[in-house]
């Protein structure tokens, strides 16, 4: 296969041997002449995929028996409403930390249900950075404490984890689960959406604290309710069977390849590859202060804007795809999940060099 490195912030790149064995298997699933996405939900085997997904999962994040696991349809969007549907129990207020579009985004979204308290705003250090903890306006009456630890449009990643908050601790780890071990637990939820880093698009998987997940308000909708999904070990309704089993197989690949310790390692060298080619040039630049720069999402651009469209076409005709901007921000982006081998970063600088080389 001669497949370009594809640097897609998300739906993003898979690795090649999860789509081989998909293709392989996607005629006849476990020698049953039929597909995957043509079995019963129900059925023992597909039941058993779920429970070893599930499971695999747990290993990889060493996540603690008293934590609930499953996966849901919406995306990661769909937990901006699910969160404080489910976590508000009796109280009318949230504590948001806006780090950039997601977390925004998720705040919008709660103020139907509550009153989000905005802790924080990166808007004040023109995204460059989280600012500081000494600036934060925490609220002892938020039901929880929701942030999202790497800002995917903005390149933006905290790398901290906010330990002077009380309240349970709410996480969208949509475009940084799998890149490092974390301690769960230290939050009361992480939530993502799986088509950064874990398979293609349409699911979120949701690690809750089990004391947290049966207290829904009651105008929650029953596929909303974590309790439910929780209790049904995500077979509440029909789930997207065919992202699931993209999942279970990517997250047999990370096992493979020596789990989320060797991702960190891989995820943190590839950046800082990248960010020092760009530091050292004077015709590249990313302005997020180091200590706040994602390890996955890195967005640049190019002193001379003039030039992006040319840089753009150049680099796809190379075989470097997916690397326009957010339509937000615009600029270039490198998208540097677990899939990208380190070779792609390699290519990506040689191309980077050899473009300032001719235009610069
Ligand atoms: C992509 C992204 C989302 C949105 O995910 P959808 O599945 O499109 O709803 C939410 N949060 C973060 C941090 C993201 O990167």
């Amino acid at each position: 296969m001669n497949r370009p490195f594809n640097f897609s912030a998300g739906p993003a790149m898979l690795p090649d041997e999860v789509l081989k064995t998909a293709q392989e298997e996607l005629i006849s699933w476990q020698g049953k002449g039929v597909s995957v996405m043509e079995v019963s939900h129900r059925s023992e085997a597909f039941m058993t995929l779920v429970q070893q997904t599930e499971q695999d999962l747990r290993a990889l994040l060493n996540i603690p028996e008293h934590y609930k696991v499953f996966f849901m349809a919406g995306g990661g969007s769909g937990q901006f409403a699910a969160v404080p549907l489910n976590l508000l129990g009796v109280k009318k207020q949230a504590d948001y930390l806006i780090t950039g579009t997601w977390s925004e985004k998720a705040r919008k979204q709660a103020e139907l249900y509550c009153t989000p308290n905005i802790v924080a705003h990166a808007e004040d250090t023109q995204f460059k950075a989280v600012p500081p903890v000494a600036t934060w306006k925490l609220n002892r009456n938020a039901a929880y404490f929701h942030f999202t630890p790497n800002e995917t449009i903005h390149g933006l990643e905290y790398h901290e984890l906010p330990v002077t908050v009380e309240t349970p601790i709410v996480a969208d780890m949509t475009s940084n689960l799998l890149s490092r071990p974390l301690e769960v637990s230290h939050y009361g939820e992480i939530y993502a959406g799986v088509q950064k880093n874990m398979g293609p698009a349409g699911l979120a998987v949701v690690i809750v604290r089990e004391d947290l997940v049966n207290n829904p308000l009651p105008i929650t909708p029953f596929i909303l309710n974590y309790g439910l999904q929780a209790k049904e070990h995500s077979l509440l309704n029909t789930p997207p069977t065919f992202i699931l089993y993209m999942v279970a197989l990517v997250l047999k690949w990370v096992i493979g390849q020596g789990g989320v310790s060797a991702m960190a390692l891989r995820t943190r060298r590839k950046s800082e590859k990248l960010y020092q080619a760009i530091d050292l040039s004077p015709f590249y630049r990313n302005s997020v202060e180091p200590a706040y720069r994602s390890w996955t999402n890195i967005p640049f651009t190019l002193v001379n804007p003039k030039l992006e469209t040319l840089f753009l076409n150049e680099a796809e005709a190379e075989g470097l795809f997916g690397l326009k901007g957010h339509r937000l921000v615009g600029g270039i982006r490198a998208s540097l999940y677990n899939a990208m081998p380190e070779s792609g970063v390699d290519a990506l600088i040689h191309f980077m060099r050899e473009f300032e080389r001719k235009r610069g």
